[in-house]
């Protein structure tokens, strides 16, 4: 029987209470980071699990989602990915910090942009783009259908949802997407960019903002 449990781990940096994950294959150690924030243990954790980092993934630009990739690539050498929408915003995103005050580091260009469909192998695995616009512009989550994980930034937490009174935040591309959320199955398990993470069913029954996009 082939062992599908995958490696998942989370980080999270403060001030701002934000989750970066490490998913990785444990049996062809590869591993991607997805949304590092500004905390040590990101690299602390990479090194532990003792393979190759393929891919710095980020759902979108906001600075607390993006201030770990100058870190990560300058050690690990591995290539920042980031929605094709949001890219523009990616390298000044550490200016908007202030409105939070807190000092946050830029990070650099991105070396892939990613649309609809695209796909970023992890080991056995396989994350595929579904882009969900409305947090930001371009808010992509990463899809691993045969595991049934989502991983997907500010675009739903366990009884909310992402902010969409920040600069280019959308309410209603925010309803559309998560209207399109509701289509994956049931089980879907969503591990979002603060807090616990939760599944399409609970969001369907208990999601407070569920009026708007059922
Ligand atoms: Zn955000």
């Amino acid at each position: 029987m082939v062992e599908k449990k995958p490696f998942i781990k989370r980080v999270v940096s403060y001030p701002i209470e934000e989750n970066c994950w490490l998913f990785g294959d444990r049996e062809k150690r590869e591993l991607v980071a997805i949304d590092p924030g500004n905390s040590n243990k990101i690299a602390e954790q990479i090194e532990k699990f003792g393979g190759e980092l393929v891919a710095i993934c980020c759902t979108h630009s906001h600075f607390d989602h993006v201030e770990g990739n100058k870190l990560l690539k300058e050690r690990f050498s591995a290539p920042i990915m980031i929605g094709k929408y949001d890219a523009p915003y990616l390298t000044e995103s550490y200016k908007s910090a202030e409105l939070f005050g807190v000092k946050s580091v830029a990070s650099p260009p991105a070396d892939r942009l990613l649309v609809e469909g695209d796909k970023i192998k992890v080991g056995r695995y396989t994350l595929e783009v579904i882009e969900y616009p409305g947090h930001t512009p371009g808010l992509i989550a990463f899809y691993e259908r045969w595991l049934g994980l989502l991983f997907a930034g500010d675009l739903i937490f366990y009884e909310g949802i992402g902010r969409f009174d920040l600069p280019r935040g959308d309410f209603q591309k925010t309803k559309e997407s998560l209207h399109k959320l509701m289509r994956l199955p049931d089980e879907v398990t969503i591990f979002t960019g603060h807090g616990e993470k939760t599944t399409v069913a609970h969001e369907r029954m208990h999601n407070p903002f569920r009026e708007h996009f059922l």
